[in-house]
Parts: structure tokens; C-alpha cells; sequence
């Protein structure tokens, strides 16, 4: 008899966390980090709903802090277990977790300073780079895609990951585990899902068939994306027009795959001399540097035609112009330079990082456009601007919208409601659980599935929720 629960993504995006128990055997796939509002932000406090000790493996879809996140409390609360994932995703979870540990620290520190006079201590950070240190010798079973590996011994469960067309080094996750009467069963674990046609990652793995079990992510699962041809010409015809009027455009970017995916765009308009040689780029993000790198070492993960070019090339991403921002000075040099340009800076909702300091010198004037190419949660200057706003505040001084501001949808990673339907058709197991989607997104795929699948139940599950399956 085997069973899964549901610890993280459940009713919310991030958080991703499940548990497969058959047997004796306790395999966790993500640890993730539970991000947003408070509500969900203190989730990552509390109890895991399991005991860390008695975990065997942790299979990680992806590098991303909502699916890696909570490792270090894992290990710190005892998991000894194997960490098994792809290679390229082992070093992003490294530069992702080192990453959160210094902005924990930070966070700690600012709250101390505060604190101190009033003779309260500041609680402790999440974790810290001891842990993050420690966490990282665990992940000792990197595997390739498709590489069937066994885990661990006693009852036989197999795993092998596909390509899910996400961002470098995601994975669909395949578990084959034993069933009733010596029948072998198997679940597939989403992780999340790309919507394909994308320049640097290849297309999502179609579901291979027999599939008893399926986890699917929901993230866009009321909506359809608009297409990425579109978005494309939307960005260039941003950047053209603002450099032509000499203004700077600043673009607030994810470290992770999106900044890769739009110097691999100004790239292609530099190449195609849609944009002058002259015009400076600048990558100023310390993170998105090193994961900038990434691609390069695990260029074979990526689309055929980009690993042609980097083969040629040496880097895809190289281009006349572009600087790579390692240091804070490095980021401020930047307004000392006159005339047109293109900053791509984190944090791409602009709740911290250096976008914060380019918004503050550059988002009062006309000439400067803001190019929104990622989600903006609830509550963050992102989202603020994309509704509108008048006047923000940054670093607690009122700052006036007046530069150009553009939202572009089409570049999301996830597949759309479209995409997920398809997948989940051809799939055709006997039972879905949606999971990684806000309560109204997944709502609406289960309802879409239910009138599709009539032979699968399809179930929502609730956080600490059990199943047998
Ligand atoms: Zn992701």
C-alpha cells in the first residue's frame, strides 16, 4: 500500500513539498520555500507535518526557491537522506540557497539593529550558510535525464526524470512503485512545467503512458498566455523607441532563466542590428551572473540551436556592450552614465536588490521605461506600478511614476491552462492531484479535468492532506 500527502503547494503557489510513503519507504519530492504575503511567508516556521529524520530521498524537480527552499531546515532538522536531481539543477540549488541565506542574514541583521534598543532579541534567521554548507553535501546522487536510478534498498521504487521545459535542469519526476498483488504502479510529479517554444530550454516531455498517479502543477490554470512572438516584438519595440529618445530602459528580472532568456533577446536585436553595438547592457545581479555562467557549463541541457551557438560562439549570451554589475560601486557607476542604456536588475517584483536604487535615480523621468516582464505578486512595488500608481515609495521617500511602463505577459515559464489540459489528456491516469496554483487557479483546471477525464478523480489537496493511492 502506498500513500502521499501533501506538505507545501497545497492551496497555494509556493511551498512545494509532497511525500510518498510505500513500504518503509519515505521519499520526499521538493523541500520548497513558502513565498509572499506573511500568511504564507510563516508557513516556512513551522512544522514540516513528517519527521525529517525518517526520510529516506529527496527528489528536487528544479532549482527554484519555492521547490528547493526549505532543504537546509530539512537538514537541519536531521534528513540524512540522498538528494537526487539533475546536475545543472544541484548548482543552481547551490547559488539559489547561498543566495536566500545571505538575504535571511541581512533581514536578521536590520531587524537586530532595530530591536537592540528596545532590549528585545531578534528571532533567529530560517538558516544559515552553515546549513545551506551542510545541505549541499547531500546532494550527492546528481543524475541525467532519463537515467533510471533505484532508490535506495529494501521495497524497489525507480526514478527517472524528463525534461519539463521549465527553466535549465528542470525535470518531470517519474516514481515506479510497488502496487496491490505484486502490480507495479506509477506516479508522475509535474514539478513545474514549461509552455515550450522557448529559445534556451527544450520543450516538456509529453506524459508516457501507463500513469496511475499524477501531480500536476496549476500555476496559470485559469489563464492562457499570450504569445511569445508577440512578447518578443513587444520588448524590442519597448527598448527601440526608448533608445532612440536616449532614455534608459530598466528591466526588473528573476535570476533564474528569465534574465538569461532576455539578454538571449537583445543579443539576437544587437546581432540583427536592430540595436547599435554602442549601447551599453548591463547585467546587474551578482546571482544572475553566476547562473548566467550555468548555461554555458550545461549548454548540452539546453535547445539544439542555442547549443549550436554557444559551441560557436562561446557564449550565446556575449554580445558587444553588455557588463556583467558584480559589485554594489560597480551598480552605482551606472547613473554616471550618460546617454541611452538597458539595466536588467533584481529584484524582478522590486521588493528589494539593486532595482530599487535604478528606480529611485530613474522612475521620476520620462524618458525612462519600465519593462514588467514577470509576475507581480500582491502588495509588492511591482504589482503597485502595474496598477497604476501615481506616486511609490522607495526607501520611504515618494517617488513619481512618470517613465514609460510596459507589462509583458507572454514570457511566463508555466504552461497555460491549454497546455496543462493537453497534458493532463494524454496522461490519463486514474488520479490527479492539482497542486501549485492559487485556490481560483486550480479550481478551475480541476473543473476543466473533471468535465474532460471521467473515469480519473481529480482531487485539490489540502495542506497535511493524505491519500492512499
Ligand atoms: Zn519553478
Amino acid at each position: 500500500m502506498a500513500e502521499i500527502s501533501f506538505h507545501g503547494a497545497a492551496g497555494t503557489v509556493t511551498g512545494s513539498c509532497h511525500l510518498l510513503e510505500t513500504g518503509d519507504r519515505k521519499i520526499l519530492l521538493d523541500a520548497g520555500a513558502f513565498q509572499g504575503p506573511w500568511a504564507v511567508e510563516s508557513l516556512n516556521y513551522k512544522p514540516f507535518g513528517f519527521n525529517p529524520q525518517d526520510i529516506h530521498s529527496l527528489v528536487l524537480s528544479h532549482g527554484h526557491l519555492d521547490h528547493c527552499g526549505r532543504i537546509p531546515i530539512l537538514a537541519n532538522q536531521g534528513f540524512k537522506g540522498n538528494i537526487f536531481t539533475t546536475y545543472p539543477t544541484r548548482d543552481i540549488a547551490h547559488f539559489i540557497l547561498m543566495d536566500s541565506a545571505h538575504i535571511l542574514k541581512e533581514e536578521f541583521l536590520w531587524r537586530q539593529k532595530r530591536l537592540i534598543r528596545a532590549g528585545i532579541k531578534a528571532e533567529k534567521p530560517l538558516y544559515t550558510f552553515d546549513d545551506v554548507y551542510y545541505s549541499m553535501d547531500l546532494f550527492d546522487r546528481p543524475v541525467r535525464l532519463k537515467e533510471k536510478v533505484e532508490l535506495g534498498d529494501g521495497v524497489s521504487v525507480q526514478f527517472h526524470a524528463v525534461e519539463a521545459g521549465h527553466i535549465l535542469g528542470s525535470a518531470q519526476v517519474y516514481l515506479d512503485y510497488p502496487g496491490k498483488k505484486g502490480r507495479r504502479k506509477r506516479l508522475l510529479f509535474t514539478g513545474d512545467l514549461g509552455d515550450g517554444d522557448r529559445p534556451l530550454v527544450n520543450d516538456p516531455e509529453r506524459p508516457k503512458r501507463p500513469i496511475d498517479v499524477l501531480v500536476m502543477e496549476s500555476t496559470y490554470g485559469n489563464r492562457e498566455h499570450r504569445s511569445y512572438e508577440d512578447s518578443v516584438l513587444e520588448l524590442e519595440e519597448a527598448i527601440t523607441s526608448t533608445i532612440k529618445k536616449g532614455g534608459t530602459v530598466l528591466i526588473p528580472t528573476f535570476a533564474l532563466e528569465r534574465s538569461q532568456e532576455l539578454l538571449f533577446h537583445i543579443g539576437n536585436m544587437k546581432r540583427a542590428g536592430k540595436l547599435s553595438a554602442n549601447i551599453p547592457v548591463f547585467l546587474n545581479s551578482p546571482l544572475a551572473i553566476d547562473i548566467t555562467r550555468l548555461y554555458q557549463k550545461y549548454c548540452d541541457y539546453c535547445r539544439l540551436e542555442f547549443t549550436d551557438r554557444a559551441g560557436k560562439q562561446n557564449s550565446p549570451f556575449m554580445f558587444p556592450g553588455l557588463h556583467f554589475t558584480q559589485t554594489a560601486d560597480e551598480s552605482k557607476a551606472i547613473h554616471m552614465i550618460q546617454g541611452p542604456k538597458i539595466v536588467l536588475a533584481g529584484s524582478g517584483m522590486m521588493t528589494g536588490g539593486r532595482i530599487k536604487h535604478h528606480l529611485k535615480h530613474l522612475l521620476w523621468k520620462e524618458s525612462t521605461t519600465l519593462v514588467i516582464v514577470g509576475y507581480q505578486a500582491e502588495g509588492s512595488l511591482g504589482r503597485k506600478i502595474v496598477d497604476g500608481a501615481d506616486t511609490v515609495k522607495i526607501f520611504g521617500q515618494p517617488v513619481s511614476v512618470r517613465a514609460r511602463v510596459y507589462t509583458i505577459n507572454g514570457f511566463s515559464a508555466h504552461a497555460d491552462r491549454r497546455h496543462l489540459l493537453d497534458f493532463a489528456r494524454r496522461a490519463k491516469p486514474e488520479k490527479i492531484f492539482v497542486v501549485h496554483g492559487e485556490p481560483a487557479s486550480s479550481a478551475a483546471l480541476a473543473d476543466d479535468l473533471r468535465s474532460e477525464l471521467h473515469n480519473t478523480e481529480i482531487h485539490i489537496p489540502k495542506l497535511g492532506q493524505k491519500f492512499r493511492i
